[in-house]
């Protein structure tokens, strides 16, 4: 597999950070974090020509991509730092995890099809990420074995925070998910866990495929 390292490429990503500072991303270390991995290993062959367009991208198992400029926002909206574990729900491509392991010490991702899960691993594998590890499962449960977490990820929309989500997460954590029907616009919260209960922000509009409950029976 190749990492689509090249000259053609590194200018092209040198263009696509410039293109998400100029749509407000402003957090350096996030920003580094996604200069550090080639878009192209994660997308789609057919679709590698739109790897650095700041569009969402189809993948396997009928699943989508985020669009680069919210994979950015949500990451910044998270706040990691180097000495956290992140939980991510929706492994998918495992794009949103790789940029992930650039700025957390630990990161466990999570996705309810096996080949998606296999993919991601391959190309963590591929690009020598060796602090994030891909699950098979359903993330409505978290992943109590590696819990508690810091951080938390949902990139599947759901009408609520699934209740084990807030167990295993940290007191003073931060989940970033989000909220709403899935045929609908969502609202993308931050929600931080506090003594008595949460506080939640409503950052931006956005549209997640569902999240649904259980494994997937094939693939
Ligand atoms: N973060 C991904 C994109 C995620 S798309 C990326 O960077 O490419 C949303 C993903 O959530 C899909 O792959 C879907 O299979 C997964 N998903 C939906 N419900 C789930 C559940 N209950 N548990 C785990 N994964 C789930």
């Amino acid at each position: 597999m190749s990492t689509g390292e090249g000259d053609g490429e590194q200018a092209e990503r040198a263009a696509f950070i410039l293109r998400l500072r100029q749509r407000g991303i402003r957090d350096l270390a996030v920003l580094r974090a996604i200069e550090l991995v080639p878009r192209p290993l994660f997308v789609d062959p057919m679709m590698r020509r739109h790897a650095y367009d700041d569009v969402a991208l189809p993948i396997a198992c009928g699943q989508t991509m985020s669009q680069p400029s919210l994979v950015a926002a949500m990451t910044e909206a998270l706040g990691v730092t180097a000495d956290q574990t992140v939980l991510e729900v929706g492994t998918g491509s495992g794009y949103q995890a790789a940029v992930l392991s650039h700025l957390a010490a630990r990161v466990v991702t999570v996705d309810r099809y096996r080949s998606l899960v296999s993919e991601a691993q391959t190309r963590f594998e591929v690009l020598g990420l060796r602090n994030v590890t891909a699950y098979v499962g359903d993330g409505m449960n978290g992943m109590p074995a590696r819990a508690p977490f810091d951080r938390i990820l949902v990139t599947a929309a759901a009408t609520d925070i699934p209740a084990a989500l807030m167990d295993q997460l940290k007191l003073g954590g931060v989940i970033v998910a989000p909220l709403g029907a899935p045929e609908e616009v969502q609202t993308l919260v931050r929600i931080v866990k506090e003594q008595s209960g949460r506080s939640r922000t409503d950052l931006m509009k956005v549209r997640f495929v569902p999240l649904v409950p259980g494994a997937a029976a094939t693939l």
